[in-house]
């Protein structure tokens, strides 16, 4: 095993814990601008513009308005940028997003560790993995039949510009605010699910994971496996979150796979397990450095060239959400 001091494992967590707290900070700034949007604060706080990577079918429908009339969607710039980051990040770097950025697939690890430790993780058979991973395609199938293939560019172009998608994190927090009981069974049935099968939402139903998964087919970046120094200890296999087969393959190239690297981490023989790029041996921190750093080209990008705050007056926003909040 490497003896570095900052492990895979350990710059993961560095990172995830960070962009938990990111989130939960710009979480608050929503709360905060909600309460001001909706009559019940007097002091203005404008929305953070990073919410709108939690509206990925907003982002979906101003993509492909994007493509087709090269307009870039202004009600939320910044959910643009941040869903074109993601896919060029899972282009180039796996499901990276997923591995290091994503706050729901952090608090699925967590739920998997206890899982670990209290010994209730179980393997499942390949065919039952199949079969549930079905949903989470059927469901991407489904956003994408009706989003690139049924609406035409005039009806993407009016749903972008309904006042229901201006307030569209509003509603979102305010559905996480005070869930209701249905929303309460799901989340206690996904967590309690993700202690026995790790990262159930994840591997299962997450459409988005889905589509990351897709484009990460294409990655370049990938996880070898030199089976002459191998010891079939099984160890890379029972670390990843994924529950993909490391210890069978030469190449890791799945849709399943976070880039995580953990796999590369736990393995005890050095250099049998390594992370290559264009089929040459990398750092191990490529993933993880490659992810962050198009996160930031892209942010930089939009901030420089006018595309990622909203053009939204400040009045027209809470307009809508007193039209819409209290009716
Ligand atoms: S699969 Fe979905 S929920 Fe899970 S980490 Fe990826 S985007 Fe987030
Ligand atoms: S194969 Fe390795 S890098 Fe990929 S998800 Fe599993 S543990 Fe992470
Ligand atoms: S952890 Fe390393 S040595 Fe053990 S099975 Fe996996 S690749 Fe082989």
């Amino acid at each position: 095993m490497s003896q570095q001091i900052i492990t895979p494992h350990i710059l993961r967590r560095v990172i995830q814990c960070f962009f938990l707290f990111f989130c939960l900070f710009i979480g608050f700034r929503l709360f905060q601008h909600f309460m001001w949007a909706t009559g019940q604060s007097s002091v203005f706080v404008a929305k953070p513009p990073s919410v709108e990577a939690f509206l990925p079918i907003s982002a979906l429908m101003a993509a492909k308005q994007f493509i087709l009339r090269h307009k870039w969607d202004m009600v939320h710039p910044a959910g643009l940028t941040l869903f074109f980051a993601f896919i060029w990040m899972s282009l180039l770097f796996r499901k990276s997003f997923c591995g290091y950025i994503c706050p729901v697939g952090f608090a699925s690890n967590l739920v998997e560790q206890l899982g670990r430790k209290f010994g209730l993780q179980k393997e499942l058979p390949v065919k039952v993995e199949r079969i549930l991973a079905a949903p989470k395609y059927i469901l991407l199938a489904g956003f994408a039949y009706f989003i690139l293939i049924k609406m035409s560019a005039r009806q993407i172009e009016s749903f972008l510009t309904l006042p229901y998608n201006y307030v569209a994190d509003s509603k979102m927090l305010a559905f996480f605010i005070s869930p209701s009981a249905t929303t309460l069974i799901i989340l206690a049935s996904i967590t309690v699910s993700s202690l026995f099968i790790r990262n159930f939402w994840c591997r299962f139903l997450c459409p988005y994971g889905a589509l990351l998964g897709l484009c990460s087919t294409f990655s370049p970046t990938a996880i070898k496996r030199n089976p002459e120094a191998c010891i079939s200890c099984g160890k890379c296999r029972k670390i990843c979150p994924s529950a993909i087969h490391v210890d069978e393959r030469e190449l890791v190239h799945s849709p399943d796979c976070i880039g995580c690297t953990e796999c590369v981490g736990v393995c005890p023989v050095p250099d049998c397990l390594t992370t290559s790029f264009f089929n040459k041996k990398t750092p191990v921190a490529i993933i993880a450095v490659g992810c962050i750093c198009v996160l930031l080209l892209f942010y930089g990008i939009a901030v420089f060239t006018g595309h990622w705050y909203s053009d939204a007056p400040p009045h027209i926003i809470q307009k809508f959400h007193m039209m819409i909040f209290n009716k």
